[in-house]
């Protein structure tokens, strides 16, 4: 996509929500680390409703290890693979409490060494707690930054070197909200609701679908 295109898209999506958030609920750095580990392969309202009581009871790593895994297991038994991920929440909670005084590290390469905290954990983690410039690629941004021209890549990986490149100035911080949002929406993986998209004109994915019959 062209480079004046490229801003053009982000800049649409931007006057549509002009601050974007994302769809998980937390209260301070900690719990988004946590609700971001839990949200993997699952969706945002699952954990959402898992964290909800957990997040009144444990708002820090130390009061998370006093849980233990078994009380951890207990509130997130209703996400996709609770026990790997209790597992890990205990474990990244300890090294928290033991290395880093009960904060989250605001450097990407300290989270990934985290158990259960991949690189695009850490890139949620470093731009929605921490404002950086981070691209987080995930399934939704994959398929639109391939299927519209923006930032297409084989993987996860070049999808978020292109990003990285790519994004104009304006955009950066919050250029993985709108992706995320626009994917999970309208340009949706079966089927892209190109009739009601505000970018449809400069997106080159073909053919179009159509709006439903009346
Ligand atoms: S026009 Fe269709 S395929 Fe292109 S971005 Fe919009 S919804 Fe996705």
């Amino acid at each position: 996509m062209k480079k004046a295109d490229i801003f053009e898209f982000y800049r649409r999506l931007a006057e549509l929500n002009p601050d974007p958030r994302t769809e998980l609920e937390y209260g301070n750095d900690y719990q988004l680390l946590v609700a971001v580990v839990l949200s993997a392969q699952a969706t945002d309202v699952g954990v959402n409703k898992a964290t909800r009581a957990l997040f009144r009871a444990v708002k820090t790593p130390a009061q998370m290890v006093a849980l233990g895994e078994e009380g951890l297991k207990e509130h997130i038994k209703t996400i996709g693979l609770f026990n790997a991920k209790a597992k890990n929440v205990i474990a990244l909670s300890q090294i928290l409490e033991r290395d880093f005084g009960g904060e989250v590290p605001r450097d990407r390469d300290t989270l990934t060494t985290l158990p259960g905290v991949g690189r695009k954990t850490a890139n949620v983690v470093m731009n929605t707690a921490f404002g950086a410039e981070t691209f987080a690629v995930d399934t939704h941004i994959f398929r639109v930054g391939n299927r519209t021209g923006l930032a297409p890549g084989k993987d996860v990986l070049a999808v978020e070197k292109r990003l990285e490149k790519d994004t104009p100035a304006p955009f950066r911080r919050d250029a993985h909200h709108w992706l995320i949002l626009h994917g999970r929406y309208i340009c949706k993986a079966r089927k892209p609701e190109c009739w009601r998209c505000p970018v449809a004109d400069l997106c080159r994915y073909k053919p179009k679908t159509p709006a439903p019959a009346a």
